[in-house]
């Protein structure tokens, strides 16, 4: 069997690393072909050593004269730069794409990468959710799968395997409820960056474990599962499910349900995008009944964690709006790592920028990139005119 050669964006990071100890399983059947990765140079050295590809990409340009040099003995060809990471996804010798970087910035190359045919498996979430209607009808007209890598998309795609599209009732996500699950107002106002980064389930980067903490990433997963399965938001539900063992699930129109089960392990669905539509073998410790006699579900309380609103207001203002939502939630949770905002504005700044910056109604690509400029520039207004705390 020919093996697979897959060029990985964001290979340092938490995705990107455990989908390299996927491919370092399975040297039969994948390879590696190009790696790239923003800042962190030694792992990213380290990376193209072991796994020589055909080209690696530093996205900081302040590094390229280093990385040249360590790798200088290798036969791997340097790139860095921005425009290098969009450009490089267009090369001849790869077979798939797995986007892991994190935000706005993984939309270019999934469009680059769309329009040279590549199969993408998409971590990148964020790609769908500021230009998803732009993404899915580029890969309808160039013919390229998207592959969901994340967890609960993953499940999804696979509860539809082999189904008829036209008999999904509702898709219902499912959430782990994160590290302020069942905390009220008063908690979250006074909540630290230290006790929002501590996911009691999944290992996961930071920018996405702290959405987790305020469910916009749910809110995210809402509007990705939207462009992903073609369904209208009010089709797709949001249920706390705090053993994140239950990936999600769909309903059918008979009523019948399937649900997709698993530990909470990003291995698995990201070596279901990889072998798709195949399933390899692995070792991966097993989910057992024994160990978790009891799966439960809530209401997720809407009244304390805003984003999930927000998220569906944002689909049913469509346009612009959900890109609005992701640039102003991206520059808030840097600003709350920063310990610049409490936690409760996270999702204040994200509502003020979604009422403030301009609202275009049939945006394109340069649209969706003015848009995120502008909604950066006023969201650090608002933190900026907040009082001190
Ligand atoms: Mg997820």
């Amino acid at each position: 069997m020919e093996k697979k050669r897959i060029a990985l964006l964001g290979s340092t990071g938490s995705i990107g690393t455990q989908a390299l100890e996927v491919i370092r399983g399975n040297p039969d059947r994948f390879s590696v072909e190009v790696l790239t990765a923003q800042t962190s140079l030694d792992l990213l050295v380290a990376q193209a050593v072991e796994f020589l590809p055909n080209a690696v990409v530093i996205g900081d340009e302040k590094h390229d004269e280093e990385i040249r040099k360590a790798l200088a003995p290798y036969p791997v060809k340097v790139f860095s730069g921005p425009a290098s990471i969009a450009q490089i996804v267009e090369s001849e010798s790869i077979d798939l794409v797995l986007n892991a970087l994190v935000g706005f910035a993984g939309l270019e190359p999934t469009l680059r990468a769309i329009r040279a045919g590549k199969d993408i498996a998409l971590a990148n979430k964020e790609t769908l959710v500021v230009a998803g209607d732009l993404v899915m009808k580029e890969a309808l007209k160039n013919r390229v799968r998207i592959l969901p890598v994340d967890s609960e998309h993953s499940a999804i795609f696979q509860c539809l395997a082999g189904e008829d599209p036209s008999h999904v009732e509702k898709l219902i996500l499912t959430a782990s409820g994160g590290p302020f699950r069942g905390k009220n107002k008063e908690h979250l106002a006074k909540a630290t960056k230290e006790a929002a980064l501590n996911h009691p389930k999944w290992k996961m980067g930071t920018k996405v474990t702290i959405d987790s903490s305020t469910l916009m990433n749910k809110g995210l997963e809402v509007i990705e599962a939207r462009w992903l399965f073609g369904l209208a938001p009010r089709k797709i539900e949001v249920i706390i499910h705090p053993q994140s063992v239950i990936h999600s699930m769909v309903q059918f129109i008979d009523g019948s349900m399937k649900a997709q089960m698993g530990l909470p392990d990003m291995k698995l669905p990201i070596l279901y995008a990889l072998s798709y539509p195949g399933r390899m073998p692995t070792s991966f410790p097993r989910f057992s009944f024994r160990d978790c006699a009891e799966l439960t579900f809530e209401i997720p309380d809407r009244e304390v964690f805003r984003s999930l609103d927000l998220a569906y207001e944002a689909l049913d203002e469509g346009g612009n709006m959900p890109c609005i939502l992701n640039a102003s939630n991206e520059v808030a949770v840097r600003a709350f790592l920063e310990d610049r905002i409490p936690f409760l504005d996270i999702c204040e700044v994200v509502e003020k920028c979604m009422h403030s910056v301009n609202f275009v109604r049939d945006p394109g690509y340069e649209e969706y990139v003015a848009t995120d400029c502008e909604t950066r520039i006023k969201a650090w207004e608002f933190i900026r005119s907040k009082p001190e705390t």
